[in-house]
């Protein structure tokens, strides 16, 4: 298979710069060591007919005109805005936290518990409301998914929200468009690889050698790996799902997400429910309902990474890695996982549009969307 860019990793990073690339004339081989297409976004179907986004819930959003075209040309969309629930003292309540909850809890003169620069991210959630509303909604929620304490952790990870003195219960209300794929993700990506060569089950790393030297090879996996970890592993979470089918309940929850900050109330940092995320006259029709809880740990094996550790120990070592990576011409290390950075799916693609876009300018090569 004649080739100048090896890819590796058909996620949306990997395809969005093999499309760009192949539009533009060029020959790319993909590579992906999982059975599917799609990295992370995939999904497949339930046997009842329920669609689920196989690495957890991926609500697409962004307002981009550029990345909203692009992506229009291999899906519809049917709207989708995301609305999420935290079950907390026995009530679901808004997420992100609203004001009229505080001033319910606590009274209307509530105050923020912390004042001056936060130096990690308890203090960075404290400077947003009272100690009590952080215990309750933002503490265990946190230490569960990070597995620390939350003044471990980096004060940027507060950029994630906010307090809603709107009530707003809209997960992102600030996005022009919201939506998910009208026939799934794992279709979405099908069609943007459309016509270019992919190979499946197959783990560049373990077999780089089969492969001929391309002009560039573009890494989407994870940088540590690359490198044989021989700087030390970067630390990630990742979410093991326990999925449960309910024969005789419709619906079980009032929205697809609800997160579970308290932990009296087991060990899960939410419950989803899939049809909510599904176009309500074809989740009408469908008898029963999956609910998944995901429960986060801290995996060895790359393939179940998810979540950068938002910590300085962490970013320092991948700035080494980065570094590394930067002397070889021939090489670009990108994607989630190849940055060790939390990309939103709009992100991912409009990073993926930059990078493809200079490998073409040195190439003296051009794109039309
Ligand atoms: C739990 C979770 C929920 C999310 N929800 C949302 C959401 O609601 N909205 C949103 O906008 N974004 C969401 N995201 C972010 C979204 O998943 C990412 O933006 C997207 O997956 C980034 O794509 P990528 O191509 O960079 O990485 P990936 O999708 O991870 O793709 C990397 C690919 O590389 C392959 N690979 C790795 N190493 C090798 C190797 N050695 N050989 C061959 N192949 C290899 C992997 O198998 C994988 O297919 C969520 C992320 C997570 C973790």
């Amino acid at each position: 298979m004649p080739y100048d860019f090896l890819i590796v990793g058909s996620g949306l990073t990997g395809a969005t710069i093999a499309r760009i690339l192949t539009d533009s004339g060029q020959k790319v081989l993909v590579l992906d060591r999982r059975p599917h297409l799609g990295g992370n976004v995939h999904d497949h179907h339930h046997e009842s007919g329920i669609r689920i986004h196989t690495y957890g819930p991926h609500y697409f959003r962004t307002s981009s005109e550029e990345i909203w075209q692009f992506v229009k040309r291999f899906t519809s969309f049917y709207p989708y805005c995301a609305a999420i629930k935290s079950w907390v003292d026995g009530s679901y309540e808004n997420w992100p936290i609203a004001a009229s909850y505080i001033r319910r809890a606590i009274g209307e003169d509530w105050k923020v518990s912390f004042e001056g620069v936060p130096s990690n991210f308890e203090e960075a959630a404290l400077k947003l409301m009272p100690l009590k509303v952080y215990e309750k909604f933002i503490k265990g929620y946190n230490t569960k998914q990070w597995g620390v304490n939350p003044s471990q952790l980096a004060p940027t990870l507060i950029k994630r929200f906010d307090v809603r003195a709107d009530d707003d219960p809209r997960l992102m209300p600030h996005h022009k468009y919201q939506g998910i794929p009208s026939d799934g993700y794992a279709k979405m990506m099908e069609k943007m690889l459309e016509g270019i060569p992919v190979m499946l089950n197959v783990d560049y790393l373990k077999h780089s050698s089969a492969f001929k030297t391309p002009k560039k090879l573009i890494y989407t996996g994870p940088i540590d790996a690359y490198f044989g970890f021989d700087l030390g592993r970067l630390h990630y979470r990742g979410q093991q799902r326990i999925h449960e089918y309910l024969p005789e309940k419709d619906w079980a929850q009032p929205c697809g997400q609800v997160n579970n900050p308290q932990m009296e109330n087991g060990p899960h940092i939410r419950t989803l429910e899939w049809k909510h995320m599904m176009p309500p006259e074809y989740a009408q029709q469908i008898k029963g309902t999956v609910l998944t809880q995901e429960i986060t740990h801290s995996p060895d094996d790359p393939e179940q990474y998810e979540y950068p550790f938002p910590d300085r120990t962490n970013q320092e070592l991948y700035n080494r890695y980065a570094q590394r990576a930067s002397l070889d011409a021939n090489l670009l290390i990108c994607g989630r996982l190849g940055e060790y950075r939390y990309y939103d799916m709009d992100q991912a693609i409009g990073r993926a549009m930059k990078l493809a876009m200079s490998i073409l300018n040195n190439q003296g090569g051009q794109w039309n969307a």
